[in-house]
């Protein structure tokens, strides 16, 4: 085989246009920290494009969970219920506000919460729902919200990997009472380390800035509707520079151009790799009808965990890296100090064994992605 270099597993999003609004932002605009006009036109942006409500930049997808978790109002002792597949911050941000995690078994077909177990685990403490969207995939919205009225519990929406994607055309993030949305550098859209949090209810909006902005209320003093700024309640700095705001302006005016790249190359991954799954030697990702997702990730599923990581070995023997994903947060220390599983784990441990993602990224070559697709199939020793 022709020696080539690494394929990467991830490349940060770059369009080339950041850099001018990153120099506006310093050299023009003479406003670096946050709420300048970056963070406002960001704000528009994501208000407008998805029909939300408020949006509000932060300094991460973590620190837009823990605005949540802050928002909804949880006591210690209070519980949540969550999937145990999903990364550590969906259960740290409730941790800090006290709660007990309930973790809760996923479906095998999106990896997401299984919405048909939920309301077995609700007890009389239970005062959130936390909904993670896998790779951008919409977990089950109507069946959640609907037990979330009946119980009048919250709904989060952890839609870090679900930018541009909705669910019955409803853009993730805008469905529950909190969205949340990360601009890291492994999303889709990124400003470096940054998030957005999408509140529903008006009536939520200026505790939401008071908490964003040190627990003052200097968003309302701006906009002249106190005549001075004092500590109301708890708070946090959750506002991002407007630099980093400016870099994810850059990626927002474009983002159906990123968005359409993604799709291009996630479609292309699914063609070729098609053969495979009808030969029945692996699994490719399942998209409900009721959702359109966002490319966020390329995942397979091996036979079982010594396949998959004999093929990991296999693709990084041939300048591929490709990487597996959460080890399940109720089987970790700290998921095991701070929550419980309920119910029966039947497939969070076992699908996660199984699942590989391969590169994909904006921008990625298709050159690059037959490389990857014709690895796999020397793998399985089937000629493609
Ligand atoms: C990336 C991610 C986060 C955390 O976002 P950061 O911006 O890195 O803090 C939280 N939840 C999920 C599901 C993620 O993919």
């Amino acid at each position: 085989m022709e020696w080539h270099q690494m394929i990467s597993f991830n490349i940060p999003p770059y369009l080339g246009t950041e850099f001018k609004y990153v120099k506006d932002a310093i050299e023009v605009k003479r406003k670096i920290s946050g709420d300048g006009s970056y963070t406002k036109l960001c704000h528009c942006w994501l208000e407008n494009n998805f029909s939300a409500q408020k949006a509000l930049l932060t300094t991460s997808g973590t620190s837009a969970l823990e605005m949540a978790a802050i928002l909804s109002e949880i006591r210690p002792g209070d519980e949540v219920i969550l999937p145990s597949y999903t990364f550590s911050t969906t259960a740290t941000a409730f941790v800090l506000v006290g709660a007990k995690l309930v973790f809760v078994d996923i479906r095998p077909d999106t990896m997401n919460i299984d919405e048909t177990i939920i309301e077995k685990a609700i007890t009389r403490s239970t005062k959130a729902i936390v909904a993670v969207h896998y790779a951008g995939v919409s977990c089950e919205m109507d069946t959640i919200l609907d037990i979330a009225n009946r119980h009048n519990l919250i709904v989060v929406e952890d839609a870090a990997q679900g930018v541009m994607a909705s669910y019955k055309e409803k853009a993730l993030g805008t469905i529950g009472d909190f969205g949340c949305y990360s601009f890291h550098e492994t999303k889709n859209y990124s400003m470096g380390e940054g998030g957005a949090i999408l509140i529903k209810d008006p009536k939520n909006n200026d505790r939401a800035e008071i908490i964003r902005e040190k627990g003052t209320n200097r968003q309302r003093f701006l906009r002249g509707q106190v005549d001075k700024y004092t500590w109301e309640e708890y708070g946090s700095s959750y506002l991002p520079s407007d630099i980093n705001a400016a870099y994810l302006w850059g990626q927002l005016e474009r983002a159906e151009e990123i968005n359409s790249n993604r799709l291009q190359a996630w479609n292309t991954y699914y063609e070729k790799l098609s053969r495979l799954r009808e030969k029945k030697l692996i699994e490719l990702p399942i998209v409900p009808e009721y959702c359109k997702h966002n490319a966020h990730m390329f995942y397979i599923k091996c036979k079982n965990l010594a396949e998959r990581s004999r093929l990991i070995t296999y693709l990084k023997d041939r300048q591929i890296s490709s990487a597996f994903h959460y080890i399940p947060l109720h089987s970790s220390p700290a998921g095991k100090r701070y929550g419980r599983f309920f119910g029966d784990d039947i497939y969070t441990t076992s699908e996660s064994n199984r699942l590989l993602r391969l590169p994909m990224y904006f921008g990625i070559k298709e050159a690059d992605i037959l490389e990857v697709v014709s690895a796999i199939y020397s793998f399985y020793n089937i000629s493609n």
